[in-house]
């Protein structure tokens, strides 16, 4: 049996250790929800006060150029590139995950006029299906939804995009990024990856695959806070072709000329649309500082070392949950799931310990490991605390079975 002292011995021999000291993280919580809000790096309070009150307050306009507020969009990407596998001026931060989507889903259909077909997982992060629905209709395409181990076999010569999570954002189940890309490209179909649940947490590598297209999130595992806005990646080659339809300004290649017609920038700066949210691009700016000089195979290596203590653990000390997300962890992101009848209020009585994980319909009880600040002894505390709430009853509790609007 695996004890707390062992969990302490780990931390104690963990090359990633210092890294915790970047975050704000309140005492006495374990934080298992890196997954959907990323915790405050120490560089952020700082650098929003000065965005605020220096460059907004006193500069006023003139920051525009002369705090670099232009160019943010296309820096922060710059930024983002090295953690993607991705060259610097393939990746610019802007929207949201769901707009992005809708532009890169339109640009691959437009470069694919003459198949119909975008592929998807069922199952996947609801507004990735949403969005892939309404791209579809509009171009009079259709969506196919498969499983997520049929996702390979499924691509065929009618496929004008395959549309998928790297990572599950509800079992964690990890597709080979480059296996799949592979398979898309040989029957010439283009490849959209969705990296919220892996960016910043899995080594990825879209150059190395020859990956068309990706979006990602910046207040997951990138902690750029509650907002933040994503990302997004067009493989150089496809840059001259690439043509999204929400043709704003920003993605104009004079957008001061105020030409009353619209020409794309060169560059995936073409994938813009609108005015950037500055507070929240900063601040994802000097969230990345959290990463600097920090090797992403050594964060993979700690991500696997705590996802396999966490289910191991569970396997040992809690019978009544069974782990759903996969044993091996080359085919997991840096999660694990429980499914539990009663996961909502288990997860709620957890929370009310200071265990902070979150909830997924129908009944998984999810867990995220943010590497950079979880520790062993985290690992080992939450499973004890979860013991304490099975064990005791406590989610039997009437406040902890009243659904919250965010759960
Ligand atoms: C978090 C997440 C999103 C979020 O989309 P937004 O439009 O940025 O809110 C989308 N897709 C997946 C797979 C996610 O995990």
């Amino acid at each position: 049996m695996t004890t707390r002292r062992d969990c302490s011995a780990l931390d104690r021999s963990d090359v990633l250790a210092q890294a915790r000291d970047r975050f704000v993280l309140p005492p006495g919580i374990v934080y298992l929800d890196g997954n959907s809000l990323g915790a405050l790096p120490v560089s952020v309070p700082e650098r929003v006060r000065d965005v605020v009150e220096r460059q907004w307050g006193t500069d006023l306009i003139r920051s525009w150029n002369t705090n670099g507020w232009w160019d943010l969009p296309r820096r922060v990407g710059d930024r983002i590139a090295p953690l993607v596998g991705a060259a610097p001026s393939e990746v610019i931060v802007c929207d949201s995950i769901s707009v992005n989507l809708f532009k890169l889903l339109t640009a691959a259909l437009r470069l694919r006029p003459d198949r119909r077909v975008i592929l998807t997982e069922a199952g996947d992060f609801p507004t990735d299906g949403y969005v892939a629905a309404s791209v579809a209709s509009l171009h009079g395409a259709e969506v196919r939804a498969v499983g997520h181990d049929d996702l390979s076999d499924a691509i065929d010569g009618s496929v004008a995009v395959v549309a998928a999570s790297h990572v599950s954002y509800r079992t964690g189940a990890m597709h080979d990024l480059a296996a799949v890309t592979a398979r898309a490209r040989g029957a010439g179909a283009l490849v959209l990856w969705d990296l919220a649940h892996s960016a910043g947490v899995v080594p990825v590598d879209l150059g190395a695959a020859g990956a068309d297209l990706a979006v990602g999130c910046g207040y997951k595992y990138l902690n750029g806070g509650p907002g933040a806005p994503a990302f997004l990646f067009v493989a150089g080659s496809l840059h001259e072709a690439f043509d999204q339809p929400l043709t704003g300004w920003h993605g104009h290649a004079r957008p001061f000329a105020m030409e009353p017609a619209y020409e794309p920038a060169p560059g995936v700066s073409r994938a813009a649309t609108g005015t950037p949210p500055v507070l929240s691009m900063a601040a994802l700016d000097a969230a990345l500082d959290a990463f600097d000089g920090i090797p992403l195979e050594a964060v993979r290596a700690k991500s696997v070392a705590l996802t396999d203590l966490f289910a191991r653990l569970v396997d040992e000390r809690v019978p009544g949950c069974a782990v759903v997300s996969p044993r091996d962890a080359r085919r997991r992101g840096s999660q694990v799931c429980l499914s539990h009848p009663e996961a909502y209020a288990i997860v709620q009585a957890l929370i009310a310990r200071g265990v902070i994980g979150d909830f997924r319909e129908p009944s998984i009880l999810r867990f995220g490991f943010a590497p950079l600040y979880v520790r062993f002894v985290d690992v080992w505390d939450a499973v004890d605390h979860l013991v304490a709430v099975l064990e005791g009853d406590e989610w039997r509790r009437p406040e902890h079975r009243t659904r919250a609007a965010v759960t």
